[in-house]
């Protein structure tokens, strides 16, 4: 079904990216800018991020030997280094997730490339390199604007990992140059399985571990099959609380078992990707972006 698919390293038939979106409380200072200090059990449900979930995770993959890559909003960092050290120690990747969780559809293309530089800024100084990738914060609502793939070629990133475009990784080109696309499945993302929190507008049954886990597999059972890759967009305050950490584990015993997996980080991905492109051994879809410049006009027409 995939007709193009990527040479993984040593014959792999598909790549595997644990990727863990860790805003902590940014986000909950963003959508309540005059009153998130008044917001304290919305405030304490992501604090649980860097407080007792991050530390959970890295242990659990750690037995493992997994690569993880940990999205991070600037603000994030700044406000939780112990958690952020905890990642570095321990050799995760840690990439660009904004400042403080912005909707990059709601700013001007000027204060989305300061949003970009305080990140990038922030990523270079706690870890000594600068970002690699870059995933929108508003990532199950859209957030990404006209400006955002632009800004990140511009800027030098590898990889986005903010559209859905694909089944694996392709590439977003324009005038400027070019940004390696690692596309998110919606199945794959906790938000949709576990996320109940009228505070941020979510209101959906809680599924049980059992069966979030079974959409997990069968993504997995897909990739593997047709040579593609899984990766999952988690956040530690959704799926590191105990009974859904607990679910991981089998999860990644059955990854290990069926074999021909290789488990790498967004970046080890990526360099992947670019290096089998630049050597000619595998030809990616190109998406010209960006898609449109401006609305459809009868769509523009009726809105007016
Ligand atoms: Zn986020």
């Amino acid at each position: 079904m995939i007709k193009n698919p990527i040479p993984w390293p040593n014959g792999a038939r598909c790549a595997v990216a644990f990727t863990w979106d860790v805003d902590a409380d940014s986000a909950v200072h963003a959508a309540r800018p005059d009153s998130a200090d008044n917001h304290v059990a919305t405030l304490s449900f992501m604090r649980y991020d860097p407080e007792i979930a991050v530390p959970r995770i890295i242990d659990l993959f750690r037995r493992y030997n997994i690569p993880l890559t940990f999205f991070v909003p600037g603000w994030t960092i700044e406000n939780y280094p112990a958690a952020v050290d905890l990642m570095l120690k321990n050799s995760h990747e840690i990439a660009h997730h904004g400042y403080l969780h912005h909707d990059n559809n709601a700013m001007s293309r000027q204060q989305e490339m300061e949003v970009l530089w305080q990140g990038i800024e922030i990523i270079t100084r706690v870890s000594g390199r600068r970002p690699l990738g870059y995933r929108t914060p508003m990532i199950s609502s859209n957030g990404v604007s006209r400006h955002t793939i632009d800004l990140l070629i511009e800027q030098g990133f590898l990889y986005d990992t903010s559209l859905y475009g694909d089944d694996i990784p392709y590439v977003l080109h324009n005038d400027k140059g070019s940004v390696i696309e690692i596309p998110c499945i919606q199945g794959l993302g906790d938000w949709y399985h576990y996320m109940s929190w009228c505070d941020f507008g979510y209101s959906a049954a809680i599924k049980s571990p059992t069966h979030a886990a079974d959409v997990f597999k069968a993504e997995f059972d897909a990739a593997w099959e047709y040579k593609g890759m899984w990766m999952c967009v988690w956040h530690p305050s959704v799926s590191g609380r105990l009974a859904r950490c607990t679910a991981i584990e089998p999860l990644i015993k059955y990854m290990i078992e069926k074999g021909d997996v290789w488990f790498a980080s967004m970046s080890e991905i990526a360099l992947h990707v670019r290096e089998v492109i630049s050597s000619g051994t595998w030809r990616p879809r190109i998406d010209q972006v960006p898609y449109y410049a401006s609305p459809a006009p009868d769509a523009a027409a009726k809105e007016r």
